[in-house]
């Protein structure tokens, strides 16, 4: 299992912590995207994120992290289900200059939308400006306003793989002092060995002289959702001249999901019949 969250809880302060690694994910997700390096290590942090915030999703339906701004970096958005399956993508001025950009003066004067959508019921919305100066702290300081609840969260990244360390108080905390003795151990993390070392031999090297209680280990994967089905149905709300004249030209109609870049390719008896199409409706 590469890609994983550990979750664990400091019982005797009333305080828990998570730990996510993706690699392998993280690589599905921006495979043969070609983003510019700093978009593509950006990304890999909102996945972490995501995936940190997902683990708290206590019914069927998925968390969704959008970054909007002005600027060259347009939007940028991860998916993660309650099953920690995610999804990512970025659209950015291609003709732009990412050299020498960091998240500062990519996003600055931008917002982050944190949309929490179950299947059944009520979708909720929390909007975090995008004015600190780094992804990290534009969470923590969401949550220590609009929740109430102290957070810290660690980021580390290369071009390969990103490693993400959360700590967040419980309604039971018992005192401020030991959030912030948790905070200083875990400060002392470097990218080198968070990159390098498992999240077990982290938590040890971190918090040996605390008492924690592990929660769970769970794998963590890219997981598009895109269907045959799914890609049908959008094509179908185009105008239908649109339609007619495409497979009048090029005899089908192609698509190509966005996120996975996988291509979906139609012919006017799939898109006409109202049927089901064969086959599995998550194919690949
Ligand atoms: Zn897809």
């Amino acid at each position: 299992m590469s890609d994983t969250i550990h979750r664990f809880i400091f019982n005797e302060h009333g305080i828990r912590g998570e730990i996510v690694k993706l690699e392998d994910s993280c690589q599905r997700m921006l495979q043969d995207h070609h983003y510019p390096p700093v978009l593509a290590e950006l990304l890999q942090q909102c996945a972490a994120v995501s995936v940190l915030l997902a683990t708290t999703l206590k019914f069927e339906g998925q968390i969704s992290l959008q970054l909007q701004t002005q600027g060259i970096l347009k939007m940028m958005v991860v998916q993660t289900t309650n099953n920690l399956g995610y999804r990512g993508l970025v659209r950015y001025d291609k003709e732009a200059d990412f050299s020498g950009k960091d998240f500062k003066s990519l996003c600055a004067g931008g917002q982050m939308s944190i949309t929490i959508a179950p299947k059944k019921g009520k979708r909720y919305q929390g909007i975090v400006p995008l004015d600190g100066d780094s992804l990290s702290a534009c969470i923590e300081s969401y949550f220590n306003q609009s929740e109430q609840l102290k957070t810290r969260i660690w980021l580390f990244n290369d071009e390969n793989q990103v490693c993400g360390l959360l700590l967040q108080a419980l309604p039971d905390m018992t005192s401020q002092d030991d959030f912030e003795h948790l905070e200083y151990l875990a400060s002392t993390l470097t990218k080198e060995e968070c990159l390098s070392v498992d999240s077990e031999i982290l938590l040890h090297r971190l918090f040996h002289q605390e008492s924690i209680q592990g929660l769970s280990e769970e794998p963590v994967g890219f997981n598009c959702g895109c269907s045959e089905k799914k890609m049908l149905d959008s094509i179908r709300l185009l105008p239908e001249d649109e339609i007619e004249e495409i497979l009048a030209t090029k005899g089908n109609i192609s698509a190509r999901c966005e996120f996975c870049l996988n291509q979906f390719k139609f012919t006017e008896v799939d898109i006409k019949s109202q049927g089901q199409l064969p086959g599995n409706e998550t194919r690949h």
